[in-house]
């Protein structure tokens, strides 16, 4: 029999970038027994990796903005799909958590009159992302850290013991989360050093888990996002919604190829920085869609004014939504006006001065001047799309983050249906604050109600441990297959054929090769031992990938139109119709099932917000003819 350690709590926070600490926060205040677990370092997230900001109508650089500006803004961002209930939330309290993470010590760039700084990004009305340069997430993580450090160090005061009640254990993978009956009992893991197994049982677990980018060849994402969460809450029965709809950033390095994926930040448009194409044109003047024709500059002329008069003049086209200008650059890479290696040219150089740019945005001067030797104060970069964030994840409860699963809670980029179809930038960083919180304060209320505590099956964990242990089985056995190339594999055909541009026939066919991957991986095999042994790591994380990769290539197979980050040639235009339906991905036995389940409709006060003739953009006729019965 395997040894594993034990542990005991109220609470297991899955991921410690920004949506779990701030749930660990929230359970530890209100006294629960809470440990943080996490895959990666301690502080080693990718909410430290943002970069741009926090959007939050806080209005300190234009007064106009409020939390119903917010709003809209994210629901035209998603294009109508989003879980309005959850945009509702975000935008009213999303204020309130940027002015906590000062009580907890950040300190945001300030305006002239002491406020803290907005700046603009692609999307939002007004300029509303709060920044610290462009390391803002540093600054999120480092905070919310010392916050933690902070309720340890009262633990000790009062019980002698730092983490008597807020634990963290830091490289320890997730693998299992174990059930009695339909409710949570706990979850299994193991040290990614020694590969130890842990097993820690507790009645509620928060998922926190971040997002899917590992399964796509060119990516922002970093080595941990291979859809854990999500295919950990499928597994125990939860469900996702909207994992057809993935953004692509449209500004990753394209070069040189050892870092190509890498992110280049919103920010250098929304500080001036312009697109442009290998005859030097301005190109996304040309890319302005219907919807967005009212708030865009159609000529350079109106888009640079903006700058100073933002309220006399059209935003820059270079600010429309992460999804238009993905499809724009590669439009004009696919019709020959691309750069040397298959990218288009950013150049703030000729927009700003040189100290300027190394002032506002000094990790894109220093990743550039490094990486690909090119010093943007004085050259264009050359930038393409890039797999960057997955709209799609748990199916949660709007206000208290409960997925279907009784104390299963999920938060931040693996909860989906706040940002629709399409996330705005700022956006996730305020969610993780303000549904991180909500998934806080809703495993501890569900904790407080249980009348018996969950207990965990022998049996259960067993199976856990010999799952864990398969790929050691397989070695030596001449058809075993090594966890490298599969991935390799899984990668290109997520690239090629799910990618950001996306054809029936080559769906069908990558639901064909994932079916194959899928069979293949059974056979994987490792060779060695537990301890450290990163193929192994790879080995268990494939089983998710590939269970993730099926929920995103199926749905995005059944929605036959075009919406947000959801391309396809083969239906071009986002219907109406489909503005309704959500789909929804469970799994029934060992096979990913999708169907179909309608948006509940959004509350009256909400729905006035907009104007009958915006709403006509996205609504059905039927829909709207109610709209205007009732007078909004
Ligand atoms: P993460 O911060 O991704 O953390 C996930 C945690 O889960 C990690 O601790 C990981 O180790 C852990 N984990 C995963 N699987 C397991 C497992 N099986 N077992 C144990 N632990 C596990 N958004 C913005 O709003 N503004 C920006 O400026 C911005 N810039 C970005 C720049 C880059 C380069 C990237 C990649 C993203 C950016 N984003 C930005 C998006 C944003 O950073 C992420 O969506 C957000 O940080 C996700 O936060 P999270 O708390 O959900 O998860």
């Amino acid at each position: 029999m395997v040894e594993i350690e034990r542990h005991d709590y109220d609470v297991v926070v899955i991921g410690a970038g920004g949506a779990g600490l701030r749930a660990a926060i929230e359970t530890r205040s209100q006294g629960l027994r809470t440990a943080v677990v996490c895959k990666s370092l301690f502080g080693k997230a990718h909410t430290v990796m943002a970069e741009g900001g926090i959007a939050a109508a806080m209005g300190n650089v234009n007064s106009r903005d409020n939390w119903q500006v917010h709003f809209r803004d994210t629901m035209r961002g998603g294009k109508f799909l989003n879980n309005w209930r959850m945009a509702e939330l975000h935008a009213k309290e999303a204020p309130e958590r940027v002015w906590e993470l000062e009580t907890y010590g950040a300190l945001f760039d300030r305006t002239p009159d002491g406020r803290i700084s907005q700046r603009n990004f692609g999307g939002h009305e007004y300029p509303r992302l709060a920044h610290v340069g462009d390391r803002t997430g540093l600054e999120l993580i480092r905070t919310l850290q010392q916050k933690v450090v902070s309720l340890q160090q009262e633990d000790h005061a009062e019980l002698g013991d730092y983490e008597a009640r807020l634990k963290v254990f830091q490289e320890c993978t997730v693998t299992e989360l174990l059930k009695d009956g339909d409710r949570i009992s706990g979850a299994f893991a193991y040290w990614r050093e020694s590969g130890r197994f842990v097993l820690f049982r507790a009645p509620a677990v928060i998922l926190a888990t971040g997002g899917i980018g590992k399964s796509f060849k060119v990516t922002s994402n970093s080595w941990e996002y291979t859809g854990d969460g999500h295919a950990l809450a499928l597994r125990a029965g939860a469900s996702l919604i909207n994992m057809e709809f993935v953004q692509f950033h449209p500004t990753g390095m394209v070069w040189p190829p050892s870092v190509k994926g890498i992110l280049v930040t919103e920010s250098v448009r929304g500080d001036g920085g312009v697109l442009r194409n290998s005859e030097g044109r301005r190109f996304m003047f040309d890319y302005i869609p219907e919807v967005f024709k009212d708030n865009y500059a159609d000529n350079e002329a109106e888009a640079d004014r903006w700058y100073d008069d933002p309220d006399g003049n059209r935003r820059p086209p270079e600010l429309l939504p992460r999804d238009e200008v993905a499809r724009a650059i590669n439009n004009e890479v696919k019709e020959g006006r691309g750069s040397q290696h298959g990218g288009v040219f950013l150049d703030v150089a000729s927009r700003l001065p040189a100290e300027k740019i190394v002032q506002r945005l000094p990790s894109m001067y220093h990743q550039f001047k490094e990486l690909a030797d090119v010093d943007i104060t004085a050259e264009a970069m050359e930038v393409g799309p890039t797999c960057h964030y997955v709209m799609g994840g748990v199916e949660v409860d709007p206000d208290t983050a409960a997925s279907r699963v009784p104390g299963l809670f999920a938060a931040g980029e693996v909860a989906g249906g706040m940002h629709g179809s399409n996330r705005l930038g700022g956006n996730s960083l305020s969610d993780l604050l303000v549904f991180g919180r909500r998934a806080g304060v809703g495993a501890a209320e569900y904790v407080s109600g249980l009348a018996i505590r969950p207990d965990i099956a022998e049996s259960d964990v067993d199976a856990a441990a010999r799952r864990a242990q398969q790929p050691f089985e397989a070695a030596g056995d001449t058809v075993a297959e090594n966890p490298y190339a599969l991935h390799s594999e899984l990668q290109q055909v997520m690239n090629d054929l799910v990618g950001i541009i996306r054809r029936g026939e080559e769906m069908r066919q990558a639901l064909e090769r994932l079916h194959d991957l899928k069979a293949r991986a059974t056979l994987l095999a490792v060779e060695g031992n537990r301890q450290f042994n990163p193929g192994w790591h790879l080995a268990l994380d494939l089983r998710n990938m590939l269970l993730v990769s099926e929920c995103v290539a199926r749905a995005a197979l059944l929605r036959t139109e075009s919406r947000g980050g959801h391309t396809r040639d083969d239906h071009p235009s986002m219907e109406p119709r489909w503005r309704g339906k959500l789909l929804v991905c469970a799994l029934a036995r060992d096979h990913v099932e999708v169907t179909e389940q309608p948006q509940v409709p959004m509350r009256d006060d909400l729905m006035a917000l907009f104007t009958v003739e915006e709403l006509r953009k996205y609504y059905t006729e039927d829909e709207l003819a109610d709209v205007t019965a009732k007078g909004l």
